[in-house]
């Protein structure tokens, strides 16, 4: 039972972390909703979808059994929800939400690799991933199951190292911690439910995909523009990050140059405009791109 009433459901987090870059890429992909009274769920007016904005740990459930047929959560949440029957799979990363599993300890643990945590207590939120890292490694530790503020098990002697996210990393130092090895990179991903849709729901599934993937691919990329001296043509298209092969156009009245135009999917930073200059380009243009496909 996928879908209800003819309408594709998404779930998203309601609040948090992960909420408002969600909702974004939804509405990149060309959705559009009003806030009603109704918390829970979202009414898409232009297609026949709902979002329904939930607590993260429950995205995965709710894809996997079909309740929704995609979602959007942390790779670090998919991972621990996993179990032995039929997961939802991962569509794409989304390039947001980003942040690492850490084995973290104090100052006063002498700490040289995850042996070193063998016969200890490590305090975490993520036991099943925290578990296989050490299974992996051959590393007999106990793990105690902190829902939050993980950090300050250590100076409550409940635990000897912690095992929790981290970003900045701010909040370990603020609590004498320092990060050690990394047990996860994780990132926001869009999954997809094992369960299909009604007949008649899938190619709009396949086209809501398609656009964030669109949404997805474009952030990030420029389009860019120069004229350059044929002879150092070689030279400037390879220092154009991530251009695959440009447009390479006649200019009017020149045959010394060419106007080249490229998508560059990485980051166009001034160091780059510098070097093209430097190799000849001139007149160098960069622009944002709206709409990827
Ligand atoms: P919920 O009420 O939905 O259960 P939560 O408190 O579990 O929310 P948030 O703190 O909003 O979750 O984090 C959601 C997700 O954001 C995390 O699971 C993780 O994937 C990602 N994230 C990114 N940076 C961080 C960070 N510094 N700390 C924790 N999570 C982070
Ligand atoms: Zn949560």
């Amino acid at each position: 039972m996928s879908t209800v009433q003819g309408r594709l459901r998404i779930a998203v987090q309601k609040s948090g972390r992960l909420a408002d870059r969600s909702l974004d890429l939804i509405r990149d992909a060309g959705l559009k909703w009003v806030k009603g009274h109704n918390d829970l769920l979202y009414r898409v007016e232009n297609y026949p979808i709902d979002l329904l904005r939930v607590r993260d740990d429950d995205i995965p459930t709710f894809v996997a059994d079909g309740v929704c047929d995609l979602g959007i959560v942390g790779e670090n949440v998919l991972e621990e929800g996993r179990n032995g029957g039929a997961n939802a799979s991962v569509v794409m990363p989304l390039g947001f939400g980003r942040c690492t599993l850490k084995i973290a300890t104090p100052p006063t643990l002498a700490y040289d690799g995850p042996a070193s945590l063998d016969g200890l207590r490590i305090a975490t939120s993520y036991p099943k991933i925290l578990r296989r890292f050490l299974d992996e490694r051959g590393v007999k530790a106990e793990i105690v199951v902190m829902r939050g503020a993980v950090e300050v098990a250590p100076r409550l002697k409940l635990a000897a190292a912690i095992c929790d996210l981290v970003s900045t990393g701010a909040t370990l130092e603020a609590n004498g911690l320092g990060a050690k090895d990394t047990v996860l990179e994780s990132q926001a991903v869009l999954i997809q439910s094992p369960v299909a849709p009604e007949p008649g729901l899938q190619h709009l599934l396949d086209s809501i995909i398609e656009r964030m993937s669109g949404v997805v691919s474009s952030q990030g990329a420029k389009y860019v523009m120069l004229n350059a001296p044929r002879a150092s043509l070689d030279q400037i298209t390879a220092i154009l990050p991530g251009a695959g092969s440009p447009t390479v156009m006649p200019l009017m009245g020149r045959d010394d140059a060419v106007a080249v135009h490229a998508v560059c999917q990485e980051a166009v930073f001034w160091e780059t405009l510098e070097k093209l200059k430097a190799a000849g380009a001139s007149a160098i243009l960069v622009l944002p791109i709206e709409k990827m496909m």
